[in-house]
């Protein structure tokens, strides 16, 4: 992430290009508008001659006007002024880094100012938030870029009149290095991010302070986890189950426990996908969103015990891969028959949901994946699919979503999906029929958690965007977002 500081508003501060909230109309916020007093009228002819109204994700550029300090004026619309809320003024930011992005400049100064309903510190980060979140790049594989193709970003400067303001950005770049990881690791491809790949990324954590346990096949098959296993049946890599602590809470606390689902690439298996395979790099999204929050939790020294744990597994095909019908023995003791080869994520988090649940006794547990196709038919890539058997953890999780702009919508948990997921020979299919794919998924994993308050979240319409959708996705954010990871550390610390 790039450099960001404080100072306060004065007119002597407004340098490079300055960044102001403009409201519908194209009514400059009432802080930037004294500001901006002596060039008013340059920037109202400027918006006259243009299509900008002030609209929320709106930007225009107002150029130099001869102004004794500032290099440009950047306007970002934020719609309605009544209607803004904290994730108002992220978006804004998000259109706002956009913009600078494209323009190419080094440096930028933002004068922060709030609403009657959000106030100036909650607005500044916020904005902040939205312009690092815009700024990432992944040029890892890009040989031939030229300085001027390369990210250019360097530094925000926040005008803001609260100085605490300064503390948030120290805690801001935390969550924006969890974030960050978080992309990188969906962006990455699945030839370089593999589970050994995952393991050896959070073996780097220690240093933060994290403690890191790895288990490999042998460990897992002495545990049980032959339900696990069986994805990985197919794969030249082994499965790792991969498990973070973060212990920033009272010694003796509860753990709060993240399960991720970590299949690195889903060929589908002997059930193999006809579509959008090349997509599949990003079925490990719930567990970058895991180690994402751990590392953000870690940067942030956040007051609180969490265990963040990962399964790892690459779903491939060969002479030892599951067949579909093959029965396999979980942790917990069920039989469940594999009736579906492509429905292999479940199969994954079970086993993690029971191992963790049986072992840490968590108080709650939040399992996140890319685990259904149908919940992007559902909700589109602006919802997570919520599913819970407790509504006091499922609430904490729509407040904090909603906050962050990571927003997640409950789905129904019911008996009826559970029946859907009989089994001719075992005790459970893996596949509940053609209806409510998401809904029988969610019911699969039930089967794992017993009275724990639990809740599970479907990212499979929402971590990426690409070629492939068609579409950047609904927040404005190409490729891999990092979806979970603020979602997570706002439940986590609230
Ligand atoms: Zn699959």
């Amino acid at each position: 992430m790039f450099q960001i500081t404080h100072n306060p508003i004065e007119a002597s501060n407004l340098t490079n290009t300055v960044v102001a909230l403009t409201f519908s109309k194209a009514k400059l916020a009432s802080v930037a508008a004294k500001q901006v007093k002596d060039i008013s009228k340059d920037v109202e002819k400027a918006v006259k001659n243009s299509r900008f109204t002030g609209g929320l994700k709106q930007t225009h550029h107002v150029d130099a006007l001869g102004h004794k300090t500032m290099d440009g004026l950047l306007l970002v619309g934020m719609g309605d002024e009544k209607e803004a809320t904290e994730d108002t003024f992220r978006t804004a930011g998000i259109a706002a880094g956009k913009a600078l992005a494209a323009k190419g400049v080094a440096e930028a100064t933002f004068i922060a100012e709030g609403t009657k309903s959000v106030d100036e510190k909650t607005a500044a980060v916020a904005f902040a938030e939205g312009v690092a979140l815009a700024i990432y790049r992944f040029d890892d594989y890009r040989t031939n870029l030229t300085a001027n193709d390369k990210g250019k970003f360097k530094k925000l400067t926040v005008l803001a009149d609260d100085k605490s303001v300064t503390k948030e950005f120290t805690q801001l770049k935390g969550l924006m290095e969890g974030s960050e990881l978080a992309r990188d690791l969906v962006n990455h491809p699945a030839n370089v991010c593999t589970p050994s790949y995952m393991a050896e990324t959070a073996k780097k954590l220690k240093k933060i302070g994290l403690d890191v346990k790895i288990m490999g096949k042998k460990e897992l098959k002495k545990l049980g986890m032959d339900m696990m296993l069986s994805v990985a049946e197919g794969a030249a890599e082994e499965a790792k189950l991969i498990v973070l602590k973060w212990n920033g809470g009272k010694k003796g606390d509860k753990y709060k426990a993240l399960v991720g689902k970590g299949v690195t690439f889903d060929s589908g298996g002997y059930n193999i996908k006809v579509a959008m395979m090349e997509y599949m790099k990003s079925d490990m999204a719930g567990s970058a969103a895991v180690m994402g929050t751990m590392c953000a939790l870690a940067k942030r020294k956040s007051k609180v015990n969490v265990i963040g744990v990962i399964g790892a597994v690459e779903n491939m095909i060969s002479a030892t891969a599951t067949r579909p019908s093959d029965i396999v023995k979980s942790y917990k003791g069920l039989t469940v028959e594999v009736n579906n080869t492509d429905a292999e994520g479940r199969l994954v988090l079970g086993d993690a949901l029971a191992w963790v649940i049986d072992k840490e006794k968590p108080s709650e547990v939040v399992d996140i994946a890319t685990l259904t196709g149908a919940i992007s038919i559902a909700l589109g890539n602006r919802y997570a699919g919520l599913f819970s058997n407790n509504d006091t953890l499922a609430s904490k999780l729509l407040a904090a979503g909603e906050s962050v702009g990571e927003p997640v919508w409950r789905m129904p948990t019911d008996k009826a999906y559970h029946a859907m997921l009989k089994s001719e020979y075992a005790d459970l299919s893996n596949i509940g029929g053609r209806t409510a794919g998401s809904c029988t998924a969610a019911a699969f994993l039930e089967e794992f958690v017993g009275e724990t308050p639990w809740a599970h979240v479907d990212i499979a319409g929402v971590a990426m965007a690409g070629k492939v959708f068609g579409a950047s996705n609904s927040n404005g954010l190409d490729g891999a977002n990092g979806f979970g990871v603020r979602l997570f550390v706002r439940y986590l610390e609230n």
